[in-house]
């Protein structure tokens, strides 16, 4: 098991060190999520030798918080970062500290700090962080409100005791950053935050790799193929899916685990959870679609920032993204990279209504972010001929309902943005159609790969890289 549970006594401390009790996990048990790895090996290192950073003075982050749906190998990684270093890890469910009577928790906390610290270099690990952290006041309390408070305190004055060099890492997670206290995520508490996704197809293939390293598999059995039948699977699913058809094997006499115990094992998998696990074709076919609109324009539009990346793989609410920055700083834009920016940002629902002819509700964070480039451009930033160079509209940040401008003024912003806009998605339904074969091409590479990087998209795309750019 990867979390200890509470001693059934308040008194004793429910958290112990796992170096007794079981294999250290290491990052070669962590696989597909690599990027997350590299961000947490400064913490390793400043693990391994905290007095080469309190030497030079470097400040290391005390909090990091790990974000990402369950099963994304979210405690897997605190752990290994603890066998990485080679240090205790002292590991809690905030839920446990719930249950108690007031004041149990926040004194539980305070003994596996003061252990943690008595043991440094050492590793805090609290999972499920939200069942306590989460904002004040804010939705149904489980059991005593005051409980949760007090703990919650009691971790962050904890923290914020911290000199800096103590040597103890405080790890959390949550699937649900988005409810969490504010006061958490403040400097010098979890101001480190890493984000887990679920694996693409790459990934799910290595850890298929780690999974399968103790199970003897027949000719047959092709990791890839099977991670090309999983999209949209946990790292946790796949060694559930791993187990089952092992299981299966046994029952039915083989030595080796063959595809069809695979296949089986799916099924089973799949008929016990209620969501299904694999990702719909349908969906990802539009998804794929969705992102090549946006990656295309950016691509093609001058002037827009280059394309770095592009996934269908999920990310939070997401369910893809294309990431797209500028190759330097940029301090101003004009109006016309402005027009590009809502280009690009209508590309997947041009894409989408060019392809299946109808809209879905997913490119409604599009649609905010277009709205609000429009709008700024009218009404803060002088580009339209209408309204003339006035900052009608407020500030970001300023009270929303502060008029800045009289009615008629504003309704002139308002169909202003929208010609802005419809000029703008005209566009983008023009160049994708023109170029429907980039399209087509940079979707189908993309469905196959689920994640393009920067060379690979544009290769995909069929489209050079800017030559200013490509020697980056
Ligand atoms: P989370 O804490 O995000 O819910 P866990 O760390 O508890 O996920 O994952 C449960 C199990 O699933 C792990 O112990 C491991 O066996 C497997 N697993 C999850 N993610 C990975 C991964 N990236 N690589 C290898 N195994 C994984
Ligand atoms: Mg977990
Ligand atoms: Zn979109």
């Amino acid at each position: 098991s990867s979390r200890t549970r509470a001693a059934p006594t308040p008194t004793t401390i429910s958290t112990n060190s796992d170096a007794a009790a079981e294999k250290r996990a290491t990052f070669a048990d962590v696989a597909g999520i690599d990027e997350v790895e590299d961000e947490l090996s400064e913490i390793v290192d400043f693990l391994r030798d905290p007095g080469k950073y309190q030497r030079l003075g470097a400040r290391v982050p005390r909090g990091v918080l790990l974000t990402g749906p369950p099963g994304t190998g979210k405690t897997l990684l605190a752990r290994a970062v603890a066998g990485e270093a080679d240090v205790p890890f002292y590991s809690a469910a905030a839920s446990e500290f719930v249950e108690m009577v007031v004041g149990v928790g926040a004194a539980r906390v305070r003994e596996l700090f003061t252990e943690a610290r008595r043991t440094a270099p050492s590793i805090i690990f609290i999972d499920e962080i939200d069942t306590i952290g989460r904002q004040r006041g804010s939705g149904a309390s489980m059991g005593g409100h005051d409980e949760r408070e007090q703990t919650l305190n009691q971790i962050l004055t904890e923290m914020d005791g911290f000199s800096g060099s103590e040597g103890v890492v405080v790890i959390a997670a949550t699937n649900r950053p988005d409810i969490l206290d504010p006061a958490l995520l403040r400097p010098g508490r979890f101001d480190r935050r890493v984000a887990v996704s679920p694996p693409d197809l790459n990934g799910r293939v290595a850890i298929l790799r780690v999974h399968t390293r103790q199970v003897p598999l027949a000719p047959d059995v092709d990791l890839t193929g099977i991670a090309k039948i999983t999209p949209g699977m946990t790292g946790a699913e796949l060694a559930n899916l791993v187990n089952e058809a092992a299981l299966l094997a046994v029952r039915r006499g083989k030595d080796a685990v063959d595809m069809e115990d695979v296949r089986s094992a799916l099924e089973k998998v799949q008929l016990g959870t209620r969501r299904s696990l694999v990702m719909p074709e349908e969906e990802r076919r539009r998804t794929s679609y969705h992102e090549s609109g946006h990656a295309l324009l950016g691509m093609l539009h001058p002037g827009a920032d280059p394309v770095r990346k592009i996934t269908i793989v999920p990310h939070g609410r997401a369910l893809g993204v294309t990431v797209s920055t500028p190759e330097g700083d940029r301090y101003a834009y004009d109006s016309g990279y402005l027009r590009g920016r809502i280009i690009g940002a209508l590309g997947g629902m041009a894409a989408e209504e060019l392809v299946f002819g109808v809209v879905t509700t997913g490119a409604e964070s599009d649609l905010e972010q277009v709205t609000r480039i429009a709008r700024g451009m009218v009404g803060r930033w002088g580009m339209s001929g209408r309204v003339g160079p006035l900052s009608v509209l407020p500030p970001d940040g300023a009270d929303p309902m502060a008029q800045y401008a009289s009615q008629g003024t504003l309704d002139v912003v308002d169909e202003e943005a929208r010609r802005i806009v419809e000029e703008c998605y005209a566009e983008a339904l023009r160049m994708l159609r023109d170029n429907r074969d980039r399209l087509e091409s940079l979707a189908t590479t993309l469905l196959e790969r689920e994640t393009l990087d920067e060379e690979d998209a544009y290769r995909a795309a069929g489209i050079p890289r800017r030559p200013d750019l490509a020697k980056h």
